[in-house]
């Protein structure tokens, strides 16, 4: 068994996965929600999915985090097929837009919470808390309680509970969506320094363009549960496929 990839002090590195989606398709009962769906992430990248709501974002990202069963198609992590894994076996963490901290504890607590359920020594949780803490600025801030915080160190105390587990993936779905612009702007600024640091693939969901053209190294335009098109946020703003996506992507086509 491979030893388990560590937070060292600086720069931490989290071991790095890529994921492919393989004719992957989701019904609910009769209704057809994905169908088709096909892409390849490489390691470390940073693929956004945006498209209108209801398209099937948030059903895609349970399905690549094992919350929800393919219907058809096959999903693989890295060199792994994790189609029928367990959401604990995926090497996956997910971060969502209601970060549902414990409110009466600490954000320390809040952040070592799930390595302690998975009785881990208290001197590696401890370790790990401090590090993920460090790379998010909540050092001062350890002893609070979620009350005591504005809502994007709520989010980042949110992120800082994935970042303790160590995904090879990290799961985003529309996280600065409850923050106010300000906010949101400083978030994305943080996610992005996170991702050049931390060198994680991360899928985020959003709709809002800003954050997809900004952070993204790849865009997948989603619309009624089949991709649209793939691309760089240059490739889809210059050579948008159909009106659909250009309207989408904002380019002036
Ligand atoms: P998005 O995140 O892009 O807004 P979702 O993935 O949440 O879209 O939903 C896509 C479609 O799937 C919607 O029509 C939604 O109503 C349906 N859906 C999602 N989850 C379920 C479920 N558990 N049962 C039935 N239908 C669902
Ligand atoms: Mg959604």
């Amino acid at each position: 068994m491979n030893a388990p990839a560590r937070i060292g002090t600086a720069p931490p590195s989290l071991g790095t996965a890529g994921l492919e989606l393989r004719g992957v398709a989701k019904s609910f009962g009769a209704v057809g929600v994905l169908e088709g769906i096909d892409l390849s992430v490489a390691d470390g990248e940073f693929v956004v999915f945006v498209g209108p709501s209801g398209c099937g974002k948030s059903t895609l990202l349970r399905l690549i985090a094992g919350l929800e069963e393919t219907t058809e198609g096959e999903i693989r992590i890295g060199d792994r097929d994790v189609t029928d894994a367990d959401p604990s076996q995926r090497g996956i963490a997910m971060v969502f837009q209601s970060y549902a901290l414990y409110p009466h504890m600490s954000v320390d607590q809040n952040m070592g919470f799930g390595l302690r359920m998975a009785h881990r020594p208290a001197t590696e949780v401890a370790e790990k808390v401090r590090a993920a803490a460090e790379v998010l600025h909540l050092t001062p801030l350890l002893d609070r309680r979620p009350s005591q915080l504005s809502g994007g160190q709520r989010q980042r105390v949110a992120i800082g509970r994935a970042i303790v587990r160590e995904p090879k993936v990290f799961l985003f779905d529309e996280p600065l969506s409850n923050l106010d612009a300000e906010l949101r702007v400083e978030m994305r600024i943080e996610i992005a320094r996170l991702h050049r640091r931390l060198g994680n693939t991360m899928i985020y969901v959003t709709h809002d363009q800003t954050e997809a053209m900004t952070l993204a190294d790849k865009i997948v335009v989603l619309n009624g549960g089949r991709i649209e098109q793939v691309g760089s946020p240059a490739e889809l703003y210059e050579n948008p496929c159909n009106l659909f996506v250009a309207g989408f992507i904002g380019s002036p086509r």
